[in-house]
């Protein structure tokens, strides 16, 4: 039996993608952020793809203790940390690095005594207002840790910025300047680069970039465009057409009956839908590749099934392979037509699809 729905895993483009972060940043050591199953691609195939890497990030310690007990050795860097004595003894036990973000965090630590000392990285909040110690604080959290005999010197610092999609905004200028003017006293090794600020901002590159979407392919800025970053799509997903019926104009295609033909048709049933994680509120006419061709999406996409105007390729048949995103339609502009962002399709993509490794 083949599988109607699969999602094709390119490593060769995986590990191109991360060639483009080395050289945009040859002087840093790179982080390959590959949390949440390296953003839907499957995260053990991804680490063992990315030798290259000088380390990994994940979210959580249980990402972290699946990719050890698969016997993956690199360096692994928990960008939540943990919250429990029992959660540090396995951080400890499978030699992870934590981010410290907050003093329930600290206070744990220091009170935790453990055999070998762990890595840590802190945290500091510049502007994003999410997770990390204030600036004011900082001193304070060093000195803590670094008089603390499980805590491995030197510590590692780092911030995350909220507006480096936007190579425009200011926001992130002042993020790096915070940065550094809290850090500069203190020769630590520093982090600070996501995706966008690896291939937009220089001065955030520091000790450690952070790479994580550009990694799958996806262009990390706004309305940017990943061909031009010379980035490759990682993850090509496909199903079939289950049939093919001419309508006519005045005709309504699906649920609501939203779409109403302005003029007479073949239109083609793609094997696809939200319960594979091809989102939902994408709109009529976001793109749908047919046999070379660019075909558009018509009405509600259903659980199952997208409904597709084939007008532009009306010799295909029943069983033709339909690309809903990789290798001719970036994701990027199918995000952009369901009002979302590559990151959600890509994590979101289920069960259901079957994963494909090529080279
Ligand atoms: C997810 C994440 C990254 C990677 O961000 P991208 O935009 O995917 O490059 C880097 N740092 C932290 C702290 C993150 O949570």
């Amino acid at each position: 039996m083949t599988n109607t729905a699969s999602a094709e895993i390119s490593l060769s483009a995986l590990r191109h993608n991360l060639s483009i972060a080395r050289q945009s940043a040859p002087n840093s050591q790179c982080m390959a952020v590959i949390k949440a199953d390296a953003y839907g691609h499957g995260i053990l195939n991804v680490a063992s793809t990315l030798e290259q890497a000088d380390a990994f990030a994940v979210a959580r310690l249980e990402e972290a203790s699946a990719l050890r007990q698969a016997g993956i050795t690199k360096r692994i860097v928990i960008l939540e940390g943990v919250q429990t004595s029992e959660e540090l003894d396995d951080v400890c036990a499978h030699k992870l690095d934590i981010v410290i973000h907050h003093d329930t965090q600290l206070k744990v630590l220091l009170d935790t005594a453990l055999n070998e000392p762990v890595s840590v990285w802190i945290k500091l909040d510049t502007g994003m207002h999410r997770l990390g110690f204030q600036t004011e604080q900082f001193s304070d959290v060093v000195q803590s840790l670094q008089s603390c005999h499980w805590v491995k010197q030197p510590l590692h610092v780092m911030t995350h910025f909220a507006c480096a999609d936007d190579i425009n905004d200011a926001y992130t200028e002042q993020q790096i300047t915070t940065f550094k003017q809290a850090t500069n006293d203190f020769s630590l090794p520093t982090s600070m680069a996501n995706s966008a600020a690896t291939l937009s901002k220089q001065e955030s590159h520091a000790d450690w970039i952070r790479p994580g979407i550009m990694l799958y392919g996806s262009c990390p800025f706004i309305n940017g465009n990943a061909n031009d970053l010379q980035l490759k799509p990682v993850m090509t997903l496909r199903s079939k057409l289950i049939a093919i019926n001419n309508f006519q104009m005045g005709d309504h295609i699906g649920y609501g009956a939203t779409y109403t033909c302005d003029k007479d048709k073949p239109v083609g049933v793609v094997a696809i839908g939200y319960g594979d994680g091809y989102p939902r509120h994408a709109t009529t006419g976001t793109p749908v590749w047919v046999n070379g061709k660019r075909c558009a999406l018509l009405g509600r996409v259903s659980m199952d099934m997208i409904s597709v105007d084939l007008s532009p390729c009306p010799e295909v048949k029943v069983g033709e392979d339909v690309e809903l995103w990789g290798e001719n339609i970036s994701v990027d502009e199918v995000a952009r037509y369901a009002g979302t962002i590559a990151y959600e399709l890509l994590c979101g993509v289920t069960q259901r699809v079957t994963k494909i490794y090529k080279d």
